[in-house]
């Protein structure tokens, strides 16, 4: 197996302990299932694994994003899949940085211990996509309550959150001055809101990462569970984006490194016209391509971290680093099926299922193209097209 030998080697062996307790054959089930891993889950939280980024005062581990990634990385080197629930490491993010002393008192410590989940975070919406200032679900106030009306599509881990963080318009894209204003954020305690003006529609989809469409029907939010400023909430959302690209990332990386060892191995292994497939240049080199790419793209990854925990603007690194590593982790992925022959189709051997699993992260959370119009715009100054 690929060793890496870091400064995190203490956080690696640490995961890996834990991972090698849910073998492939755990996930395996799962997948066929469409089940959540719920023991692993558990076993990440009790650890405290996924409270890496919250500070030590409200209960968390205080570990910067470099560290964080690493966790997240082994969890998917392991063969398992952070997707699960890399999202109640960073959707708290928003909380932290924006939220009341009393919001962060009521929520974070629960979150740093598990008893609360956090997991799910509602922005896509079905007619506006990408384009996340049309979004058409509002959040009007009344007295001390919100009143939501809309829907959202594509929210993973509903069913496996108590809270989750909504994007909603509280004014209209007509009377604000710029589309990116009039946009809030609200925590919405699902356990109170389903069936009472919020229903629930599970998508199946490719991968085992759950999905819903979200339907808002009046459903009332207290006026208290607004995070920070009216109208910010835009500006807050990207503010969390650059630790989620980062922190993805190192999932692509981690997907990228378990591709290879699974290749490289079976390479050496199978045996076809008298000598083992890897002695093949044509089998070697594509495979050598793909290891490169993977090893560049964690340059990226950690130079986006340096910058990111040293307080420094990191948005090119954070986006160059997720396209850069969701292209490799692809790139690694179609290698190792490749050069499985059939078996790389055969579910016992978890290439093809790794193989769906890193595809998802060419679109979400956000997709390639997207990253690309931000580098072309914001980084090269070429005319905006959006
Ligand atoms: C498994 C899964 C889990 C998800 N979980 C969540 C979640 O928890 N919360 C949440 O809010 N969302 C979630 N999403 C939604 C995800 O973030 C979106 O699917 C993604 O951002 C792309 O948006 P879209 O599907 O609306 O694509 P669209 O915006 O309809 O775009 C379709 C395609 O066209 C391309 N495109 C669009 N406009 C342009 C342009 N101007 N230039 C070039 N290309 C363009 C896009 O890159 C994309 O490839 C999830 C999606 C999936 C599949």
């Amino acid at each position: 197996m690929l060793q890496a030998t870091d400064k995190y080697q203490d956080i690696r062996d640490a995961v890996r302990t834990l991972c090698v307790q849910f073998p492939a054959e755990y996930f395996r089930k799962l997948d066929q299932e469409r089940a959540y891993p719920e023991a692993f889950v558990n076993a990440l939280t009790e650890a405290g694994w996924l409270a890496a980024l919250i500070p030590q005062e409200y209960g968390g581990a205080g570990l910067g994003l470099a560290e964080a990634s690493v966790i997240m990385e082994e969890i998917n080197r392991s063969g398992a899949n952070a997707g699960a629930c890399h999202g109640q490491m960073y959707n708290m993010g928003t909380l932290l940085r924006h939220g009341s002393a009393a919001q962060k008192q009521r929520y974070l410590p629960k979150i740093a211990s598990g008893e609360l989940r956090l997991q799910s975070m509602g922005v896509t919406e079905p007619t506006t996509g990408t384009d996340t200032t049309k979004i058409k679900t509002t959040a009007v106030r009344k007295g001390d309550r919100y009143v939501v009306n809309g829907q959202k599509v594509w929210i993973s881990r509903i069913q496996h959150s108590d809270l989750m963080i909504l994007l909603a318009r509280t004014t209209p894209l007509v009377d604000v001055k710029k589309k990116s204003e009039g946009m809030s954020i609200f925590i919405v305690d699902l356990r109170q809101a389903i069936g009472k003006g919020l229903s629930v529609r599970p998508i199946a989809n490719m991968v085992n990462h759950e999905t819903n469409e979200l339907f808002f029907d009046n459903l009332e939010i207290p006026a208290e569970n607004l995070i920070g400023e009216e109208g910010q909430g835009f500006k807050y959302i990207l503010d969390g984006l650059n630790a989620e690209r980062v922190l993805i990332a190192a999932e692509c990386i981690g997907d990228g490194y378990w591709f290879i060892d699974k290749v490289t191995k079976y390479a050496n292994e199978r045996v076809v016209f008298g000598r083992p497939i890897g002695q093949n240049q044509g089998v070697q080199f594509p495979i050598a391509r793909a290891y490169i790419n993977v090893e560049a793209a964690n340059l990226m990854r950690f130079k986006a971290c340096e910058l990111f925990d040293a307080h420094r603007p990191c948005g090119a690194e954070a986006n160059m680093a997720k396209l850069l590593a969701a292209d490799a982790s692809w790139e690694a992925a179609n290698v190792c099926l490749q050069y499985h022959g059939g078996f790389g189709f055969a579910a016992e051997y978890d290439v093809e299922r790794k193989f769906r699993e890193t595809r998802l992260y060419q679109v979400a959370p956000i997709s390639t193209n997207l990253i690309l119009s931000y580098i072309a715009e914001h980084v090269l100054a070429l005319p905006r097209s959006f």
